[in-house]
């Protein structure tokens, strides 16, 4: 009878301890998302500034939710994450929306990148090589 008993207490007691330690694992991936986010905050930030809060394709001031820090070279490239050289202040339109954007148009951004900001690209061109497929 006492062995039983004795057997359960220690059931109970991984269990207790297994629930802790994933209480813990949660808090940590929760603390590194929020400070990604204010990372991630902190980096569109300086884009908007560095381009003096301008849609660098149409050249209008942009604000609130019209004003747009795109990654050029997705997040999953992480040394470049939060590159402010990786960035560029967008419209909404010239971010996502447009025939001719960011995000719906990879080949004529490509292209706009090459004609208006040649030595962005290029310095992300060779950081790019420092990956592999
Ligand atoms: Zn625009």
């Amino acid at each position: 009878m006492m062995e039983i008993v004795k057997k359960i207490k220690k059931i109970k007691k991984i269990k207790k301890i297994k629930k802790v330690k994933k209480v813990k694992k949660i808090k940590k991936v929760r603390s590194k998302k929020a400070e990604y986010r204010e990372l991630d905050n902190i980096w569109k930030t300086k884009v908007k500034q560095r381009d003096n809060y301008m849609c660098q394709i149409c050249n209008k001031k942009v604000e609130g939710k019209n004003c747009h820090a795109h990654h050029i070279l997705p997040r999953q490239f992480s040394k470049l994450r939060w590159d402010v050289a990786n960035g560029i202040t967008l419209c909404y339109r010239h971010h996502k929306v447009g025939k001719f954007s960011a995000h719906q148009n990879a080949i004529w951004f490509y292209g706009w990148m090459r004609a208006n900001k040649i030595q962005q690209l290029r310095y992300l061109i060779t950081k790019l090589t420092e990956y592999k497929e």
